[in-house]
């Protein structure tokens, strides 16, 4: 049987000229989990993705992806073995049409041709149409991406990302912007894709993190400051004091 553990964060450091942005971390997330990291500004939550998907290097400590060791990794690397990473603002292509950028992203979509001839067969088509009714985008096919809403944009993204069928999906602040609708459906597609896999979340929208969180992570000045499920994290004093209270 394997392990429940997916990712073991330990003793987790990065130093930016002798200023420690994450410091001596430890979490542990478990598979099918969807842990939500929150903080106050600063308090390393975007650093410690970038950790994890090798955008930025470890000066100490350990990433242990499954038996991986992620610090040794390229960010390419770690990609191709099942870590997918979403930013704040979408990286998407406007101009191209929402199955096109879903082709795209499918990992065999480019052809060596380069990225404007698609191989469409009929398994990558059925992907993309399954992908697009998961992000809400069923309808919306052959509509240019740029004309989709702030919120449409961010699932296509989420989309970009699930069609290359990562294990563990990371998300920096997702709901960021969004319309009380769009937050909601957004929690009901993260509920869902956490049934095969672990989901990641950096998050500020407490109504939002209670929806989905399985557990939380709080983050303060770089270290961990507490963890456990949300109504207890709601009580924590230290917690109300550096961030809930604000
Ligand atoms: P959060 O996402 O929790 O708001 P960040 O992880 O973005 O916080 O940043 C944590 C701290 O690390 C901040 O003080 C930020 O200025 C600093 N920091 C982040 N990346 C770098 C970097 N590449 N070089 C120097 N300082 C950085
Ligand atoms: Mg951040």
């Amino acid at each position: 049987m394997s392990s429940p553990i997916l990712l073991a964060v330990e003793d987790l450091t990065v130093s930016f000229d002798g200023f420690k942005a994450v410091d001596g971390l430890s979490l542990y997330l478990e598979r099918n989990e969807v842990r939500v990291v929150i903080g106050p500004n600063g308090a390393g939550k975007t650093t410690l993705l970038d950790l994890i998907c090798g955008k930025t290097r470890a000066t100490d400590g350990s990433i242990k992806f499954k038996d991986l060791e992620l610090t040794k990794m390229a960010e390419h690397q770690i990609v191709h073995k099942g870590v997918g990473r979403k930013f704040q603002t979408p990286s998407i292509y406007e101009n191209l049409t929402v199955a096109q950028n879903l082709e795209l992203s499918y990992p065999s979509g480019r052809t060596v041709f380069g990225s404007l001839f698609f191989r469409r067969t009929p398994k990558i088509n059925q992907r993309v149409r399954e992908i697009a009714e998961q992000i809400y985008l069923a309808d919306d096919l052959d509509k240019s991406a740029g004309l989709l809403s702030h919120g449409q944009k961010q699932w296509l993204e989420i989309g970009m990302l699930l069609i290359q069928d990562p294990e563990l999906l990371m998300l920096d602040e997702p709901v960021a912007g969004m319309s009380v609708v769009e937050r909601e459906r957004t929690a009901g597609l993260l509920k869902e894709i956490s049934q095969n896999r672990s989901v990641l979340v950096i998050e500020h929208d407490m109504d939002f993190v209670k929806d989905i969180a399985h557990k939380v992570t709080v983050l303060h000045q770089g270290k961990l400051l507490a963890e456990g499920k949300m109504d207890d994290i709601q009580k924590n004093e230290r917690v109300i004091e550096v961030y809930l209270g604000h």
